[in-house]
C-alpha cells in the first residue's frame, strides 16, 4: 500500500509555484523557461506518480499497460528533473549559453533514462510486474539512482567552482538541494512504499524560486514595459540563436530640459504615454526602457518600415501642461542584426551610438545604421582611446604655425594647432579627433593641456627673443560652453605671467550664438584678451554678433581665397568681405595663403597678416623656433604692393582700432 499524502501536498505546493510565477514574470529568458519545465515537469511527476499508486494498489493483468505507461513516464521524469537542474545552473553561471560538452552530457543522460527505463515492459532491466502482479526492481534499478546521483554530484561541483558567480544566497540553497535531492532518493529507495520523492523536489522548487531573480529587473512598474535588463537577454538569445532582429532607439531629445522645465512628474507623464504608444506599436515583449528618455524596440526584421509609418502618424504629439504647449517628436534609429552588425558587442555598442549620437544622426537623416556608420563609430572609439592615452601619457603637443605681419616684415605671431603625438599611430592632426574630442568633454582637458603649453611658450626666452607679439588660441563651443573657461584660462595666464593682450582666441560664427558663452567670453574680453572671428564666412554671419560684439579680428575662411583667383564673383565676395570687416573696424587676416600669387592678391587687397603654407605649415616648437631664426621673407612684394587698395580705402582702413585700442 502506498502513501501518497506527500505526493499530493506537492502537487498543491508546485500548483501555487506556478501560479505565482506566471504572474510575477513578465519577461521570458532562458532561466524562466528552464524555471517553467521544471515546475511543470515535477507536476507531471507527482501527477504520474499518484496515477500508479492509486493504479497500483488494485494492479489487474487489464491495466499492466497503463501501469508500465505511467511508472515508466514517472522515471523518466523523476531522472530528467536533475537535467533540468543542471540546465538551470548553466544559465546562472555561463552568460554565453551552453557549450557542445553540456550538450553531449544532457542528451547522453536523457537517451540512457529513455534506453534503460522505456523498454522495461520487456526487459525487466528496472521495474517489472510479476506473476503475481507485484511491483518488483529490476536488476539494473540502481542505475538510475546512480545517474542521477552523477549528476547530482556535477551540479554540486559545479556550484562549489562557480561560487563567486553565484549570489551567496544561490550558492547555499544551491548546495542545500542537491543534499536533499539525493537523500530523497536514497530514502524512496531504502522505504519504497512512502512516495516522498515529489515532494523533496517540489521543497527544491520552492528553494529554486527563491534564489530566482527578482523578475522586477525586467519590468518597469512607471512604464509598464519591460527593463533595460531584458533587453540585454533579449539581444543575447538573438544573436545566440542566431535569430535575425532590428533594434531601434527611440529616444526623446532634450528630456532634461523638459524636466527642467515642466517638472519630473510631467516628464515622467511624457514618457508613460510614449512607452504606451511603443507597447501599442511593437507589442510589450518588443518594448524595453533603456534609461531616461531612451527605449528600445526589438522587431523582427522589415518591422521598422511599418514602425517608422506608425511613429509619423502618431508623432509630433502636442502635451498640453498648463497653459503652455509642449511638442514631442521622439527620434528613431535602427541596427539590423545580421544584416549591418553581426555579433552582440556591435548591437550594444550601435545602440549605445545611437542613444548618444541621435541629436547629430537626425541632423544627418540617418534613421538606420549602415557599414560605413559602423566604421566611423568603431574608428571613433578607437580615436577615443587615443586621447585618453594622449591626455595621460602627455602626447597632445601644439603645433604653431607663423602668422606674417607685412607692415612689420616679418612673423609676429602663431596660430596654436594641436596635434597628437602618438607612439603607435604617429602625428595625428586635429581634424581627426577634435570634433570626437567635443562630443564627450575630453575637449576641456585637451584646451587645458593646449593652453599650458602656449603660456610656457609665450614666457620663453624664444618668444621674446624673436619679439612673439600674440599667439591665436582655437576655443570650441564645448570649451567656451563650460562656465568655468575664463577663470581657468585667466588664472593659467596670470600663473605663467603672461601678458593677456598676447592672446586672441579664435572662435567660429556659430559658437557665438548662446548667451552664456558670450558671458564667458566678456570675461575674457574685460581682462584685455583678443579676440578673433574664425573662419569667417562658413557660419551663420549672425547680425547681433556682427554689430553688437567687441572683437578686433576676423579670420576670413581660406576656401574665399581659393576660388578668388580665377573666379570673379568668388573675387567680388572676397573683396566685399573684407570691406566689410573694414568697415565695421575689425582687422582682417586670411589663412590658407599657399603660393606667392595668393600672398600678392591679399597684399593687393590690403591683407597685411597673412598664413599659410606658403610661410610655414605648422610646426612643433622647437621648429617654429628655428623657423623664426632662419626666416627669410621669400616674395619681393613690399607693403607698396597695397598702395593702390589702399588708396581706394583710405577712410574705411582709418576706423580700424590700432593695437592697445579697445573696440
Ligand atoms: P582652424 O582654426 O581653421 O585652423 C586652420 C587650419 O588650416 C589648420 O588645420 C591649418 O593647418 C590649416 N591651414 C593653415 N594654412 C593652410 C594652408 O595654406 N593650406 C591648407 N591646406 N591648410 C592650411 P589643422 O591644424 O588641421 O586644424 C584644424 C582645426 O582644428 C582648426 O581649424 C581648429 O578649428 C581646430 N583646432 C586645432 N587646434 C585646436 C585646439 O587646440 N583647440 C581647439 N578647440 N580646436 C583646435
Ligand atoms: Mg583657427
Amino acid at each position: 500500500m502506498y502513501n501518497i499524502t506527500y505526493d499530493v501536498i506537492a502537487l498543491i505546493i508546485d500548483t501555487v509555484l506556478l501560479v505565482t510565477f506566471s504572474l510575477s514574470n513578465r519577461f521570458t529568458n532562458r532561466k524562466s523557461r528552464t524555471y517553467y519545465a521544471m515546475v511543470i515537469m515535477v507536476m507531471l511527476v507527482t501527477i504520474f506518480d499518484i496515477m500508479w499508486a492509486s493504479l497500483g494498489a488494485g494492479a489487474t493483468p487489464e491495466r499492466l499497460g497503463l501501469l508500465y505507461a505511467f511508472d515508466s513516464l514517472y522515471f523518466f521524469g523523476l531522472n530528467s528533473i536533475n537535467v533540468l537542474l543542471y540546465l538551470y545552473l548553466i544559465t546562472i553561471i555561463r552568460k554565453d549559453g551552453l557549450t557542445r560538452f553540456d550538450h553531449a552530457l544532457i542528451v547522453m543522460a536523457l537517451v540512457g533514462y529513455a534506453v534503460l527505463i522505456f523498454p522495461s515492459f520487456l526487459t525487466h532491466a528496472i521495474f517489472y510486474f510479476d506473476g503475481t502482479l507485484t511491483y518488483t526492481h529490476g536488476p539494473l534499478f540502481l542505475l538510475l539512482p546512480a545517474i542521477s546521483c552523477i549528476f547530482t554530484g556535477i551540479l554540486l561541483y559545479l556550484t562549489v567552482q562557480n561560487r563567486s558567480k553565484l549570489t551567496k544566497l544561490q550558492f547555499q540553497l544551491n548546495f542545500a538541494f542537491t543534499f536533499l535531492v539525493t537523500l530523497s532518493i536514497i530514502h524512496q529507495i531504502v522505504n519504497p512504499s512512502l512516495l516522498m520523492i515529489p515532494f523533496a523536489l517540489s521543497l527544491m522548487l520552492i528553494v529554486t524560486y527563491l534564489t530566482l531573480e527578482n523578475p522586477d529587473r525586467y519590468y518597469n512598474h512607471t512604464l509598464k514595459c519591460l527593463s533595460k535588463e531584458a533587453l540585454r537577454e533579449t539581444l543575447a538569445g538573438n544573436v545566440e540563436e542566431q535569430r535575425p532582429f532590428v533594434a531601434v532607439v527611440v529616444k526623446i531629445e532634450d528630456f532634461d530640459y523638459i524636466n527642467k522645465v515642466f517638472g519630473t512628474v510631467r516628464g515622467n507623464d511624457i514618457l508613460v504615454s510614449l512607452s504606451s504608444s511603443l507597447v501599442d506599436a511593437a507589442g510589450f515583449k518588443a518594448t524595453y526602457h533603456h534609461h531616461d528618455a531612451n527605449f528600445v524596440l526589438v522587431v523582427e526584421p522589415g518591422r521598422f518600415a511599418t514602425l517608422r509609418e506608425v511613429a509619423a502618424l502618431t508623432y509630433p504629439r502636442t502635451y498640453a501642461i498648463d497653459d503652455r504647449e509642449i511638442v514631442i517628436t521622439p527620434s528613431l534609429f535602427a541596427v539590423g542584426y545580421p544584416d549591418v552588425v553581426s555579433t552582440l558587442a556591435e548591437v550594444v555598442d550601435t545602440i549605445q551610438y545611437g542613444i548618444t549620437h541621435s541629436n547629430e544622426l537626425v541632423k544627418r537623416g540617418q534613421v538606420e545604421a549602415t557599414p560605413g556608420l559602423i566604421d566611423e563609430m568603431y574608428h571613433e572609439a578607437t580615436m577615443n582611446q587615443v586621447i585618453s592615452r594622449a591626455i595621460e601619457q602627455g602626447n597632445l603637443e601644439v603645433y604653431f604655425q607663423p602668422i606674417y605681419d607685412q607692415a612689420a616684415g616679418r612673423v609676429t605671431g602663431a596660430e596654436a594647432l594641436v596635434r597628437i603625438n602618438d607612439p603607435t599611430i604617429g602625428v595625428i592632426g586635429p581634424q581627426d579627433f577634435i570634433h570626437i574630442a567635443e562630443g564627450n568633454e575630453r575637449i576641456i582637458e585637451i584646451g587645458t593641456t593646449c593652453f599650458r603649453q602656449v603660456c610656457e611658450f609665450l614666457v620663453s626666452d624664444s618668444a621674446s627673443r624673436f619679439d612673439i607679439l600674440f599667439i591665436d588660441f582655437n576655443l570650441s563651443a564645448a570649451e567656451c560652453l563650460d562656465l568655468t573657461l575664463a577663470d581657468r584660462l585667466i588664472a593659467e595666464m596670470d600663473r605663467h605671467g603672461v601678458s593677456h593682450d598676447m592672446l586672441r582666441f579664435e572662435v567660429r560664427e556659430e559658437v557665438l550664438l548662446d548667451d552664456s558663452v558670450i558671458s564667458n567670453l566678456m570675461k575674457l574680453y574685460d581682462s584685455g584678451c583678443e579676440f578673433v572671428i574664425n573662419d569667417f564666412g562658413t557660419g551663420i554671419s549672425n547680425t547681433r554678433y556682427l554689430i553688437n560684439l567687441p572683437y578686433r579680428y576676423t579670420k576670413i575662411d581660406k576656401l574665399y581665397l581659393w576660388k578668388a583667383l580665377g573666379d570673379e564673383r568668388a573675387m567680388i565676395i572676397l573683396r566685399n568681405a573684407i570691406k566689410m570687416m573694414w568697415d565695421l573696424g575689425r582687422i582682417v587676416l586670411v589663412e590658407g595663403v599657399e603660393t606667392e600669387e595668393q600672398h600678392r592678391l591679399l597684399l593687393s587687397l590690403g591683407i597685411l597678416l597673412q598664413q599659410g603654407f606658403y610661410f610655414s605649415k605648422p610646426v612643433a616648437r622647437t621648429d617654429y623656433v628655428k623657423f623664426l631664426e632662419t626666416y627669410r621673407y621669400p616674395g619681393n612684394a613690399t607693403t607698396e604692393d597695397s598702395a593702390g587698395f589702399e588708396e581706394e580705402t583710405k577712410g574705411v582702413r582709418e576706423a580700424v582700432p590700432h593695437r592697445g585700442e579697445r573696440v
